[in-house]
């Protein structure tokens, strides 16, 4: 597949992240600052395509409470209304929560596409305009019937067959065991499978237990 069509409506969602970690001069920490729309700007394709860029208030702190994945999933659900493709930045370590979660509960007619980055902004390095990239193209390019992905290092997962295989690598996602995943050669999105039609839930539930009850069998 290559790079959509031009000047396709995107929205891209920032939801925090190192992806949007710049240094705070003062303390020297990485600290989350980027804007969706300096995000973007960071990218060389930011007019290939019409992005709407939106900020997830103040998403300053890795997701925690379940119902900062309904808030997510709520948002994505409104952009998805009035574009042809989602894509969604946020912290890796949530990122195969969040996008299984969105898979599961959003049904939506256009592409979800999820990315991050594994250096800030300031690190030599820095993956996250790469990736942001990645995720506009793949958001521009793909049916909708993939369901929701995750494009992370030049490669697309599935939301229900990603995880974070190993924190410290530059390519720390993967596939689960038996699952297919996509490449990104140039500005060419490569999917070399057809998706399989599956059940979802379907719906956004209104609220999410806080823990659930964890069953140990000897
Ligand atoms: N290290 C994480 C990241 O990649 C932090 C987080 O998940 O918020 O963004």
């Amino acid at each position: 597949m290559k790079t959509g069509n031009p000047k396709r409506r995107l929205t891209l969602i920032a939801a925090g992240g190192t992806i949007s970690h710049v240094r705070d001069p003062r303390t020297g920490q990485s600290v989350p600052g980027l804007t969706a729309a300096e995000l973007l700007h960071q990218t060389t394709i930011a007019n290939t395509y019409q992005v709407r860029p939106i900020d997830l208030a103040e998403r300053t702190k890795p997701l925690r409470h379940p119902n900062e994945l309904l808030e997510i999933a709520r948002c994505i659900r409104q952009a998805a209304e009035t574009s042809s493709g989602v894509v969604v930045t946020q912290g890796t370590d949530t990122v195969e929560e969040v996008a299984y979660l969105v898979d599961e509960t959003v049904r939506a007619t256009v592409p979800i596409v999820f990315t991050g980055a594994m250096r800030a902004s300031w690190a030599s390095g820095y993956d996250g305009s790469r990736n942001l990239e990645n995720a506009l193209r793949v958001a521009a390019t793909v049916p909708a019937d993939y369901g929701t992905l995750v494009t992370m290092h030049d490669e697309i997962f599935e939301a229900w067959s990603v995880y974070k295989a190993d924190t410290g690598a530059i390519d720390a996602f993967t596939a689960r065991r038996g699952a297919a995943w996509g490449r990104i050669f140039g500005d060419h999105v490569m999917l070399t499978w057809r998706p399989i039609p599956r059940a979802r839930f379907g719906e956004i539930p209104l609220t999410l237990p806080s823990s659930v009850p964890i069953v140990m069998m000897g």
